[in-house]
């Protein structure tokens, strides 16, 4: 406990202090970094900042941990105890860092030059300026793809940002007092207590599984008039949920909705959305396709992601690039191909690994190292550049002799640095949260050996799994809190 305690204030007290600061130095190479999610900042991170003068730039001044934003939407968790200021983060490098709040809209990668805009609602004189980079990480992870479905983009929620958390929380209460109105019609009241999610991968079942849990916990208890109404549904275009997981957990995730009364319609692939209803192509057991209208109150679209504007661009620039479709493609080393100096990790980038947050973390603290390595290569180059130098002024043959000495010593550091292999990826496995005080968890031992595990036990895991993971000792003791807060108060039911 002692230990504990220690270690706790050990944290506060850094999260507290700021460490005294080089100012960038502009006469080293700049590093751009673009980006504030987990692959920019596990980077940012490991970086030693004195080699480089780095820069990031990101439209938003902090770090989200994206695993608990669907706790935000019933309020399980506050939105600012999951936000961690980038500001934060870049003051405990040992030379500053400096940062923009600005969207990057276009990379000129033959140029080398960024175009920033500044995105906030209060505007200066300057709104957009050029910023020249000698090496660019891409890191500006992707949007929410809608396959072009007619109708999703203008009444659908999605689930990437704090403010599509805090929409969300907002119009499950809209749509329950709008519900219980005087004189509702039963027919409204029906559709607008029919609350839908469309894609069964993680994201929509973690958050169908938190609305259930709000419901069961807390509407049921102050909103009793809608407890024989109030219904969530989770609609997959496959014949299953979570098909990255194994089979069993994905029937014990598909058994533990049905106990909680969510209802799921797979084969259901949705075709087009208005302001009050779902049209969708079912497929039957005989193989025919059959249409269905759902209506909805709430709908939140969570099928996945696709390539961000400023990528695309990027990518239409390069002819290497002309083939893919999901997003940067990149080499063993994490070099975008066709370019030099340009790296790209996390969502922005095709890989052969699926866009989740381990793989980013991971190729962001690879790319720290590759960064630190190429630095100190470069150092002990110059060094054996000076050394030979002074052999060659030199005429004393034992001075000679010892730069010689010193010359193979840093010759073979050197060799012993560029060593840096290719990225490889760890995977640990995979969490999720099915609602009911219930995870489910797909673990990867040692030399890939796999353990599952599903129900109450595996969810105290998780909560300890994903507590251990926030990013400082502020946010860890908030998310706590917050834990403690609804267990002893219950969610707020204010919109
Ligand atoms: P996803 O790509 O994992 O799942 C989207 C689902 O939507 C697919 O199963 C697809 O079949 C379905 N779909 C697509 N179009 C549809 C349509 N028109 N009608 C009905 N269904 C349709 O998306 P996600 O859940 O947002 O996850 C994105 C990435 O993030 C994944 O790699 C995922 O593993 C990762 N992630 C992981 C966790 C976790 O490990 N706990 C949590 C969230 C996200």
């Amino acid at each position: 406990a002692l230990i504990g305690l220690g270690y706790l204030a050990y944290g506060i007290y850094e999260d507290r202090h700021p460490v005294d600061q080089k100012p960038p130095d502009p006469s080293k190479k700049t590093l751009v970094v673009l980006g504030s999610g987990w692959g920019s900042v596990s980077l940012l991170k490991k970086i030693d900042t004195e080699n480089y003068n780095v820069v990031v730039i990101s439209p938003r001044n902090f770090f989200l941990f994206t695993p608990l934003l669907p706790s935000c939407t019933t309020g399980t968790i506050e939105h600012r105890s999951i936000m961690e200021p980038l500001r934060n983060i870049l003051r405990h490098k040992t030379a500053s860092v400096t940062f923009y709040e600005a969207e990057c809209t276009k990379v000129d990668p033959v140029n080398r030059v960024l175009t920033l805009r500044d995105n906030s609602e209060i505007k200066g004189d300057i709104a957009e300026t050029s910023l020249p980079f000698d090496y660019l990480v891409i890191g500006v992870g992707a949007q929410n793809t809608t396959f072009g479905i007619p109708g999703v983009q203008e009444n659908a929620c999605f689930l990437k940002e704090i403010a599509d958390a805090q929409k969300i929380r907002t119009r499950i209460m809209d749509c329950i007092e709008t519900a219980t109105f005087k004189d509702q019609t039963d027919e409204e009241r029906k559709r607008l207590l029919h609350m839908v999610v469309v894609g069964g991968g993680p994201t929509g079942v973690e958050f169908a599984g938190e609305l259930q849990d709000f419901f069961e916990e807390d509407l049921r208890k102050w909103v009793p008039e809608i407890a024989d109404d109030f219904h969530v549904s989770l609609v997959e275009a496959l014949p299953n949920v979570l098909p990255m997981f194994s089979k069993q957990l994905i029937s014990y995730t598909e058994k533990t909705f049905k106990d909680e009364k969510i209802n799921i319609h797979t084969k259901t692939m949705v075709k087009k959305v208005d302001e009050k209803t779902i049209f969708a192509e079912v497929t039957k057991p005989d193989g025919t396709k059959d249409m269905i209208e759902m209506p909805y109150g709430l709908l939140v679209w969570a099928t996945g992601n696709a390539a961000r504007p400023v990528v695309r661009d990027l990518m239409s620039k390069i002819p290497a690039q002309a083939k893919s479709r999901r997003g940067l493609e990149v080499n063993d080393y994490l070099v975008v191909n066709g370019t030099e100096g340009i790296w790209a990790l996390g969502d922005c980038a095709a890989t052969k690994y699926a866009p989740t947050a381990q793989v980013a973390t991971q190729q962001g603290q690879y790319l720290a190292r590759l960064f630190n390595t190429m630095a100190k290569t470069q150092a002990l180059e110059e060094d054996i550049a000076h050394l030979e130098e002074l052999g060659h002024a030199t005429a004393s043959p034992d001075d000679k002799k010892a730069l010689a000495t010193e010359i193979e010593a840093k010759a073979k550091a050197l060799r012993r640095t560029k060593r840096l292999m290719p990225f490889q990826y760890t995977h640990q496995g995979s969490l999720a949260y099915i609602g009911s005080d219930k995870a489910i968890a797909d673990l990867t031992f040692g030399d890939g050996n796999n353990l599952t595990s599903s129900g109450q036990m595996t969810y105290l895991f998780w909560r300890s799994a994903y507590v251990s993971m926030c990013f400082s000792t502020r946010n860890k003791l908030l998310v706590i809190m917050d834990w403690l807060k609804v267990k002893m108060f219950g969610r707020d039911v204010s919109r």
